[in-house]
């Protein structure tokens, strides 16, 4: 049987010994280096007990437009520009649409 790489919908061979052809081998080791240190504080006490303080005490998105209820609190300085992950400062709550926005728009 015919290997391809892992990706969805990609046909292309993956490289000997992985799953994955060679641009999507170099992508996922990309991700997965970029994302490594935020997801050490996402899963950190330290962040989930910041995020419920956040959420309780400021209940609705930041986006001065926007009077939705926030589900998520976003650093405004990302973690991986140098945004320190634990001041208060530098987090804000969000609505779902609003912190997708950012999030895409940071990528
Ligand atoms: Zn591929
Ligand atoms: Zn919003």
């Amino acid at each position: 049987m015919r290997q391809v790489c892992r990706a969805p919908r990609c046909p292309e061979e993956p490289i000997p010994g992985r799953y994955y052809c060679a641009r999507h081998t170099r992508l996922r080791d990309k991700a997965r280096h970029a994302s490594r240190p935020e997801r050490k504080i996402y899963n950190s006490n330290r962040w989930a007990y910041l995020r419920r303080r956040i959420l309780y005490e400021r209940p609705f998105c930041a986006h001065p437009d926007c009077d939705e209820l926030a589900t998520d609190v976003d650093h405004i300085t990302p973690i991986n520009a140098g945004g320190d992950p634990y001041a208060r400062a530098n987090v804000q709550p969000l609505c779902k649409t609003h912190h997708g926005r950012k999030t895409r728009s940071e990528m």
